[in-house]
């Protein structure tokens, strides 16, 4: 769930991403480009001001990640659950579920991803988990108690991290799973211990696709497997070189209201994931299967217990509410591409 902040000025200009800056190393580091508009006042101090302006934009975004989900998890948690993100439905159902059948979508989420990328229930090698981007841990105790892993969160919400392991000790899993304050950028992890990296509706909300992707693999352990499931938008057409203006102009909209960068495609995840000789890549479109959860969430909001909590918690949450529509269009316009990108690190 992407909730409800309006962003501090300077993240409305971060840099928008180009498939062809992923394509060229020289600027695979999407982080250390400057917006345009902090490159206008700070170019012609040379090359320090450019990087130190980029790291404050960076930084900017991380706090404001970690404020909007400080703020939000509550409410979602009160009207969703654990889980924040998608549900998975069957294409063209006409979904008129109840809440417990919208939650049993989010689990199915989790299990198809794990399906699709070829992780079964009777895997013995699923030992130690890292759910990069965890929220309040939903899918760490799922994915724990599923296979008697190991998991290790990471959130840049303090408020996220606490609550997540309040309700892994309410559950008695506090001695498998744990949840921290990190970067996915930065984590605090040596190389190579992870037997399954989790990366649920996280990537999204990295400014640096490059980077974040090589960090997962860092901490990969040989022959693990790794699972991004994440928004992205659309694959450009041969000979397209961006997206179009009003493409453009409807995923701006939606970035300020929900803490996000520049998004990318799946094939440039792909292209990512291959120019780092990964195995077994596999990508699949979503879209469809995605389709009911934003309607459902908009139903949820105009009950009265939703729109009690939404009003309880501020005009930003009420912002969030009212961009929704906006991610239903993209999707409906095929500009928004609900993606999951899976592969191995060799051994
Ligand atoms: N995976 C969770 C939560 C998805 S919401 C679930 O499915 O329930 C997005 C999450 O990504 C939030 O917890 C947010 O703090 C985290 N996040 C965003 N950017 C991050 C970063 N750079 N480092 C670590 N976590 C990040």
């Amino acid at each position: 769930m992407k909730a409800t902040l309006a962003p501090p000025s300077s993240l409305i200009s971060l840099p928008r991403h180009k498939v062809s800056s992923l394509r060229s190393p020289s600027l695979l580091l999407q982080s250390q480009r400057p917006s345009s508009a902090l490159m206008t006042t700070t170019a012609s101090r040379g090359s320090v001001a450019v990087t130190a302006a980029a790291t404050s934009s960076a930084e900017a975004l991380r706090e404001g990640i970690a404020e909007f989900y400080n703020e939000t998890s509550g409410l979602w948690e009160e009207i969703w659950g654990d889980h924040m993100h998608h549900g998975f439905y069957d294409p063209d159902s006409s979904v008129q579920l109840s809440d417990s059948g919208h939650r049993e979508a989010q689990i199915r989420m989790i299990e198809e991803s794990l399906r699709f990328a070829g992780v079964t229930e009777e895997e013995k090698k699923i030992k130690i988990v890292v759910d990069v981007g965890c929220g309040i841990g939903g899918s760490s105790r799922y994915i724990a108690s599923k296979f008697g892993a190991e998991c290790i969160g990471i959130t840049l919400s303090p408020v996220q991290a606490k609550r997540a392991n309040d309700l892994a000790t309410a559950q008695s899993l506090s001695h498998k799973v744990s949840f921290q304050v990190a970067d996915a950028l930065d984590q605090p992890f040596e190389d190579g211990i992870f037997d399954l990296v989790w990366s649920m509706e996280s990537g999204e909300h990295m400014p640096d696709k490059a980077k974040f992707v090589k960090e997962l693999v860092r901490v990969t352990a040989p022959g693990g497997r790794i699972i991004i499931v994440t928004w992205c938008h659309r694959n450009l057409s041969q000979g397209e070189e961006s997206l179009q203006p009003w493409e453009q102009n409807l995923l701006d909209r939606i970035c300020k209201t929900f803490y996000l960068p520049a998004w990318c495609s799946t094939t440039d995840y792909v292209e990512l994931l291959q120019s780092l000789s990964l195995q077994d890549i596999k990508y699949a479109d979503w879209s469809e299967n995605v389709a009911p959860f934003w309607p459902a969430v908009i139903r949820t909001a105009l009950t009265w217990k939703g729109l009690v909590s939404l009003l309880r918690s501020g005009m930003k949450s009420i912002k969030g509410a009212l961009t929704i529509p906006l991610m239903i269009e993209g999707y409906k316009k095929g500009v928004i591409k609900f993606g999951i990108i899976t592969c191995q690190k060799p051994l």
